[in-house]
C-alpha cells in the first residue's frame, strides 16, 4: 500500500509537520503539532479517521466546557464544600419532615391564617381540634387532652398507636 505523506495537513487541531519511523505493525506515523503547542506523534489511522484530533487538549476543553454549561456536572465536579452544604441541607429538611415544625405530635403551625392548631383523635374522631395564637397555647390544649383523653402524656406513651394516629 503506498504510503500517503501526510505532511503539511491539518486534522482539526493537528498540524502534521513530520514524518516519523512507522510503528510494528507497519502504521504510519506523523509529527504533529497541536494548536496549543504541544507535539505530539500520531498514527496516520488515527488522523484520518478522526479518532485524534489534538494532543489531548480538545477533550480537556470539552470537559471544562460541559462543567460550565451542565450544572449536575458541576456539583459533582465543584467545590467539595459545596456538596456537603447541600447534602447537609436536604438531609436536615428530611429530618424535619419526619415530625412537624413544632417537633410536638398534633401540633402544627398554619401560615395562611397564622396560627397553630392543636389536634389530638380518639378513636377516628378529633377530641381536640383547635388553633391559637401561640405555640405554647397549643401545645398546652394538646397536653391538656392527652390527660384528659388518654389519661398520660404523648412522651409517655410514644409507642401508643392512637397517639400515632394523631399525627
Ligand atoms: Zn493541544
Amino acid at each position: 500500500m503506498k504510503k500517503m505523506n501526510l505532511i503539511g495537513q491539518r486534522f482539526t487541531r493537528l498540524l502534521v509537520i513530520g514524518e516519523e519511523p512507522s510503528d510494528a505493525r507497519g502504521n504510519s506515523r506523523w509529527l504533529c503539532e497541536c494548536n496549543c503547542g504541544n507535539h505530539v506523534i500520531v498514527t496516520g489511522v488515527r488522523l484520518r479517521h478522526g479518532v485524534t484530533k489534538s494532543c489531548g487538549c480538545l477533550r480537556r476543553d470539552l470537559m471544562k466546557e460541559r462543567s460550565r454549561t451542565n450544572p449536575v456536572f458541576r456539583r459533582y465536579t465543584g467545590d467539595v464544600s459545596n456538596f456537603s452544604d447541600e447534602h447537609g441541607i436536604l438531609y436536615s429538611s428530611l429530618k424535619k419532615s419526619v415530625r412537624n415544625k413544632t417537633g410536638h405530635l398534633g401540633v402544627s403551625y398554619d401560615k395562611h391564617s397564622d396560627t397553630w392548631f392543636a389536634r389530638l383523635m380518639r378513636h377516628n374522631r378529633y377530641v381536640l381540634l383547635k388553633s391559637f395564637p401561640t405555640m405554647e397555647e397549643a401545645i398546652a390544649a394538646r397536653e391538656e387532652a392527652e390527660r384528659t383523653y388518654l389519661g398520660r402524656t404523648t412522651a409517655q406513651s410514644s409507642h401508643e398507636s392512637d397517639n400515632r394516629k394523631t399525627d
